[in-house]
């Protein structure tokens, strides 16, 4: 069999650390792609490779399709054809009603979140279908239905534009052996709630609201994905999961 190659979006913090982590321990090798900091790309990678696996850090802005098309070029140069891809990077921008907030912060959100999401989808796509076969796993977020009022309105209309692109490129690839789906976390234990919106206090605000009346793991979002990139969910397109503890 064929290495199975994944290339993980912002694969270095938070949720994408967490898929980093458990693909390598399935037998994918890794590509783990960050935006600046690269100390903890860094570290996973020692990791992942002291534990057996084959891993690789990769710097890249995903809102920049250059860095999209080298990011590619460095995974399969190193790793071989990338079989699947994890768009995770992903950033709120402050938090502030909508009327208060910078426009800067909404269009590095929209950049970000949805051009390079969109920018990463096509050039798996374009590599993908040559070889008739491969997963992509979007991530998105419960905020696409919550709508995330007087925090950030543009962060969930830039998740909601994940599930369109989920739901439109599913048909659109389906029948060329590409599978593509989401998964949509609610509140989980990362730092983007105090680096990217700056409010640390978020988490324990948030938390009576939760059915589940607790935050999840990075780990418990990387099993759904890790069940989206698998033979399991083979007959699974166009899937949007919600792993929010029921919110
Ligand atoms: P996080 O801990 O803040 O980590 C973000 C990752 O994305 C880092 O690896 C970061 O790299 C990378 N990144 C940021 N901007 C990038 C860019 N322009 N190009 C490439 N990589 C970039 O985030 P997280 O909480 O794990 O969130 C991961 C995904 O899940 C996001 O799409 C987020 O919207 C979604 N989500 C999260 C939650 C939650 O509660 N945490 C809930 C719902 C959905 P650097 O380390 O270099 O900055």
């Amino acid at each position: 069999m064929s290495a199975r190659v994944v290339l993980i979006t912002g694969g270095s913090r938070g949720i994408g650390a967490a898929v980093s982590r458990a693909a390598a321990e399935e037998g994918f090798r890794v590509a783990i792609n960050y935006a600046s900091r690269s100390e903890p790309a860094e570290k996973l990678v020692a990791e992942i490779e002291a534990a057996g696996g084959k891993a690789i850090a990769l710097k890249g802005d995903v809102s920049r399709n250059d860095d999209v098309v080298a990011m590619f070029d460095a995974a399969e140069k190193a790793l071989g054809p990338v079989t699947a891809v994890v768009n995770n990077a992903g950033i709120t921008g402050k938090s502030s009603p909508l009327a208060k907030a910078d426009p800067a912060v909404i269009r590095e959100c929209i950049d970000i979140n949805v051009t390079g999401a969109i920018y990463v989808a096509r050039e798996a796509a374009r590599r993908m279908l040559p070889r008739k076969s491969g997963i992509i796993v979007n991530l998105s977020s419960a905020a696409s239905s919550l709508g995330s009022p007087g925090e950030y309105v543009w962060y969930a209309a830039s998740k909601g534009a994940i599930d369109s692109l989920t739901i439109g490129l599913s048909k659109e690839l389906a029948i060329h052996g590409i599978r593509v789906n989401a998964v949509q976390p609610g509140m989980v234990e990362t730092e983007i709630h105090a680096l990217s919106s700056e409010d640390a206090g978020r988490v324990e605000r948030i938390r009576p609201m939760i059915p589940m009346q607790r935050i999840g793991k990075p780990e418990e979002i990387a099993d759904a994905v890790m069940y989206l990139l698998g033979d399991r969910s083979s007959y699974v397109t166009g899937a949007i999961l919600r792993v929010s503890g029921g919110r």
